[in-house]
């Protein structure tokens, strides 16, 4: 089977052209660095299937960056059978620079012309022959979003001989000197001698470890810096050349992209902007009052309940299924969309564990087994999927803004702020996958060129809320106003996410002012277009999400929850003891015993003899954030906790447990309020779930790993306590005011001082 590599700049379509041909549904992004490594597939051609490999964008083919590297050591070394080199129409001259490298190498090329289609759409034209001609091997226009064009691509593809002899674009008195170094490397036997010819006299690193090069570069080029003179040559070539294929059409879509710009990069509004958008997504997704139309409390409430209508019976359940699906979109207020769907899956998976329930009693089943089926699996699994609505909400919307191009507008504009804290806008791309995921997030901070701007951020990336600590948001927020009826679980879970936002910005702040101390690298980064986003590909993203958030319910959180209903149901002496007996359970007594680790934070004994459910869920958390609410509803139906507020999994239990927590100590109701909150904070800062420890470990350098899970709970352990006593006592913010103060002066002072003896020394 022969093997095609698709080389090209940064988002230039080049994984949109892999998963067309080869059918895969790798993630596209309208974001430049998404693909860091490399990806293979095969294309299933008429004549003969051909293996085709997607290569990391790059601009050029010098050993600057770990994306450059690997895709010129992959063409190279593993020497495919032809290069595509794509091409973004759109940014014809730019892109032109990357293929004058690549002509270099005596390796097969064909162009395939990509986003034609957006040429077309604002006018221009494209002399495709012309530019053939000009540029000598073979090209063709394509679209790999609309899949136009790709068949002709790959037949030429295929047709192509399979020797290609290197050509250059130089003249003059460069010409005669990338002669003499050619025939060199001729001399040294290696493959493509002109493109090394090339890189040496550019003072490449890799080239000049070939014996005699440092030689003959001196001879050479004595002390002039070619590096300049060739790409200027190269511009040159390609502006005289190449770039008079194109021709402008009327229509002038920059001006237009490049006026929206000026207002959402713009230098004071673009952050505001950028966190109005986030709420209102926030909102759409989360919201129980989607018009506000009640206010913040439900004191001021004028729309009347269905409950108020007289639509619910003397038990407080809906007369029927009619007032049922009603109550998913109206109770009081209009929910928000994510609401409205989490409401019609949750009633949907309420049926069925009540049927299932119904069916084993009525079968005579043993009450321990309706209480591990009904209880233990069903609570514990049904609790996490039925959050999966809401995350599906929110990573549509997040696609939404990656693809039309605005995340990477965000990333510019975060670069200023970000370089103060002694990060680089390059960071902002694995910090936003942390929203998704930390495991692809950590492996993204390859793209940092910087070891120590590395470890800062796969440290920070956990506090990055990812999918799986949505529900702990979601529930405990949503348990916080069922419960109090005070707050609105959109506005609790938007706070969090900006806690964990100032979090990771503080950590990074001090971890570059201390421990990892280092310049932070320039970050070059062209702004991409603005598109539409592809229907299809934000659906591929979300079945994607589907898939594994359902595998994993139905696998881990399984597993977890049944072992943690054992635990919870299981004496030290291994008897079965019924729901009421649960506090002598091994689990309670476990969990009694940590718990008072966790009363500086609110959440351990001053929540008294149920308070253990807490330690636990936390604990529980470390295999799986998911596993955390499982916890909960697993043990907070056990404890009887049943409020029949609201439809939401997961949010009932808690709101019930709450209530018994509230009833059982006395605590003060904003104590209370308090320690909840530290809890989401807690668990939103501390160790990641086993799969990101795993890769975070692997991805940093050996014998940091210890002190990141140290850096982890002390971090976590700090935020919560600060969240706690400053909600429940408000005057202890001076104090904390106070020691931060006091510790940023240390610092401050202690690099002072190193400065100091440095310049003595000196
Ligand atoms: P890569 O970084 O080179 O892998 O680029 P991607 O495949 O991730 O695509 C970058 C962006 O360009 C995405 O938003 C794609 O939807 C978009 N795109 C890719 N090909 C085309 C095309 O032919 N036409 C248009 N209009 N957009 C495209
Ligand atoms: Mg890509």
């Amino acid at each position: 089977m022969r093997t095609f590599a698709l080389a090209g700049n940064p988002n230039c379509g080049k994984t949109t052209l892999f998963n067309a041909l080869t059918g895969s549904t790798a993630h596209v992004g309208n974001w430049p660095g998404v693909t860091v490594d490399k990806r293979e597939g095969v294309y299933k051609g008429e004549r003969e299937k051909v293996a085709i490999i997607d290569l990391p964008g790059i601009y050029s083919l010098s050993p600057y960056t770990p994306e450059e590297v690997i895709s010129r050591n992959y063409i190279l070394d593993e020497k495919p059978d032809g290069i595509i080199n794509i091409v973004d129409a759109t940014n014809l001259e730019r892109n032109l620079y990357l293929t004058t490298q690549l002509l270099e190498m005596d390796v097969p090329v064909i162009i395939a012309l990509n986003m034609m289609d957006e040429v077309e759409k604002v006018g221009d034209k494209i002399d495709v022959k012309a530019l053939e001609k000009a540029v000598g091997v073979p090209v063709v226009a394509i679209s790999a979003l609309r899949k136009s064009g790709i068949k002709e691509l790959m037949e030429r593809a295929v047709a192509m001989p399979s020797e290609r002899a290197g050509t250059a674009v130089f003249g003059g008195a460069l010409k005669g000197k990338i002669e003499r170094a050619r025939q060199f490397f001729e001399g040294l036997g290696v493959a493509s001698p002109l493109f090394h010819a090339v890189k040496m006299l550019e003072a490449d690193e890799i080239e000049l470890e070939h014996d005699g090069a440092k030689e003959l570069l001196g001879e050479i080029a004595a002390s002039a810096d070619l590096e300049a003179e060739i790409a200027d040559e190269r511009y040159k070539y390609i502006s005289a050349h190449f770039s008079s294929v194109k021709s402008k059409g009327k229509k002038d879509a920059l001006t237009k992209s490049d006026r929206i710009d000026k207002v959402l990069t713009h230098r004071v509004f673009a952050l505001p902007i950028f966190l109005v958008v986030l709420f209102f997504i926030f909102h759409l997704t989360f919201s129980e009052n989607l018009f506000y139309l009640n206010g913040f409390t439900e004191g001021q409430a004028w729309m009347p309940t269905l409950e108020d209508a007289g639509l619910y019976n003397a038990d407080g359940e809906p007369l029927n299924f009619g007032v049922e699906l009603l109550a998913v979109i109206y109770d009081g207020t209009i929910y928000s969309p994510g609401v409205i769907l989490t409401n019609l899956l949750n009633l949907f998976l309420d049926h069925i564990s009540s049927g299932v329930v119904a069916l084993m009693e009525n079968g005579g089943a043993a009450e321990w087994s309706v209480g591990l089926v009904g209880d233990g699996v069903l609570g514990g699994i049904f609790a996490v999927l039925g959050f999966l609505p809401q995350i599906l909400v929110l990573f549509l919307f997040f696609s939404i803004l990656e693809d039309t191009g605005y995340m990477a507008r965000i990333a510019f504009v975060l670069d200023r702020i970000f370089r103060r804290f002694g990060l680089s806008g390059r960071a902002f791309m694995p910090m936003i996958m942390g929203f998704g995921c930390s495991v692809p997030a950590a492996i993204n901070t390859r793209t940092l060129a910087d070891e120590k701007e590395r470890t800062a951020t796969i440290r920070v990336i956990p506090f990055f809320s990812c999918g799986a600590k949505l529900p702990i948001l979601t529930a405990v927020a949503g348990g916080i106003v069922g419960a109090f009826g005070i707050g609105n679980a959109d506005v609790i879970t938007f706070s969090m996410y900006v806690l964990g936002i100032c979090t990771a910005v503080v950590c990074v702040l001090i971890m570059r002012n201390t421990s990892l101390k280092g310049e932070t690298p320039p970050f070059i980064m062209e702004l991409p277009a603005y598109h539409m986003p592809g229907f299809k590909n934000l659906m591929l993203h979300l079945w994607d999400k589907t898939k594994h958030f359902v595998k994993k319910a139905f696998t881990i959180i399984f597993a977890s929850t049944v072992i943690i209903w054992l635990l919870s149901h299981l004496s030290w002496n291994w008897h079965y003891l019924p729901d009421e007996e649960m506090n002598g359970s091994m689990l309670a007594s476990m969990g009694m015993l940590i718990q008072p680790l966790f009363t500086p934070l609110g959440f351990g004994s001053q929540l008294g003899q149920f308070g253990w459910v807490f330690a636990v869920a936390a604990i529980t958390g470390l295999i799986a954030k998911e596993n955390v609410i499982a916890t909960f509803t697993t043990l907070a139906i056990c404890i009887g906790a049943y409020a029949g507020a609201g439809t939401e999994e997961g949010v009932e239990e808690l709101v019930g447990l709450i209530n018994i927590i509230s009833a059982d100590t006395g605590i003060a109701q904003g104590q209370l309020i308090a320690a909840l909150i530290a809890f989401i904070a807690f668990n939103m800062t501390t160790i990641p779930c086993f799969a990101a420890c795993a890769t975070a470990k692997a991805e940093l350098k050996p014998g940091t790993f210890r002190r990141t899970v140290a850096f982890w709970l002390i971090t976590s352990y700090i935020v919560s306590c600060i969240v706690y006593t400053v909600g429940s006592w408000w005057w202890t913010l001076f104090v904390w005011l106070v020691v931060a103060a006091c510790a940023g002066a240390a610092i401050v002072l202690a690099n002072k001082g190193k400065l100091r003896l440095r310049a003595r020394r000196k």
